[in-house]
């Protein structure tokens, strides 16, 4: 009997495809050094193609429905997918009309520190190109919803448990009055440790990674790749 409901579990457990999370941060007609990392850039054309691709192979859904099936035991014949965007870049709203129109739901992460339309991340010569406060929050429509990206953008694992809890605390604090809010942690750079992640159980928000493994049912985080142009073609071979 415990063979069989051994044999039942794997076979259900092989019904259960994986769900892609896709994550990208700045398009636009123009790359501009000053504004934009090459890495996190893709040409507006380039990014509806790939968007057009994708749509073609898979049904894209919310995070937090990706997250339900996740932590459902349900078999999952369809392969569905997720997109995602970090930092807050200006430019996603020149897109977000786009996707509208392609019924594809969106979550923003965002640093709340650069919403007064003033601050900057460091390495960045103009800071003009982020989302500003009232930008974001005029986005109520049900295909967009907005997480954390921490207060600032910076590295985690540097930072004292203290330091961690205080970023977490006053970027939750400000988007949390976000109409669209949802409680999700995107990490910057994907980079994490014990520590953040036993902060974030506390505060029961769900962590996000960046990373390879695929997302078959939730453990310690929803995972990420990254389909800006730089990283179009590696993650496509792997994916289709
Ligand atoms: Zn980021």
């Amino acid at each position: 009997m415990a063979q069989l409901f051994k044999k039942i579990k794997r076979s259900v457990k092989q019904l259960r495809k994986p769900i892609d999370v896709f994550l990208f941060h700045a398009v636009s007609d123009e790359y501009d050094e000053k504004k934009y990392m090459l890495i996190d850039w893709s040409h507006t054309d380039d990014f509806k193609n790939h968007i057009h691709t994708l749509k073609s192979r898979y049904t894209f859904i919310t995070l937090e429905e990706a997250y339900r099936k996740l932590n459902s035991i349900l078999p999952r014949w369809r392969r569905y997918a997720v997109l995602t965007c970090d930092d807050g870049f200006a430019s996603v709203l020149n897109i977000l009309p786009f996707l509208e129109g392609e019924g594809i739901p969106i979550t923003l992460f965002v640093n709340p520190k650069y919403l007064d339309g003033v601050s900057g991340r460091a390495g960045y010569a103009e800071n003009q190109q982020y989302i500003t406060h009232d930008q974001l929050w005029a986005l109520t429509g049900s295909l967009v919803t907005v997480g954390m990206h921490g207060y600032e953008h910076d590295d985690v694992t540097k930072k004292t448990a203290e330091e961690f809890d205080w970023s977490v605390e006053k970027c939750k604090e400000i988007l949390q009055s976000h109409p669209r809010y949802i409680p999700y942690y995107a990490y910057t750079g994907g980079r994490h440790n014990d520590l953040t992640q036993q902060i974030l159980r506390q505060k029961g928000l769900v962590p996000v990674f960046v990373g390879s493994k695929l997302n078959k049912k939730f453990q310690d985080a929803i995972r990420r790749k990254p389909i800006d142009s730089f990283y179009w073609t590696m993650t496509l071979q792997k994916l289709l």
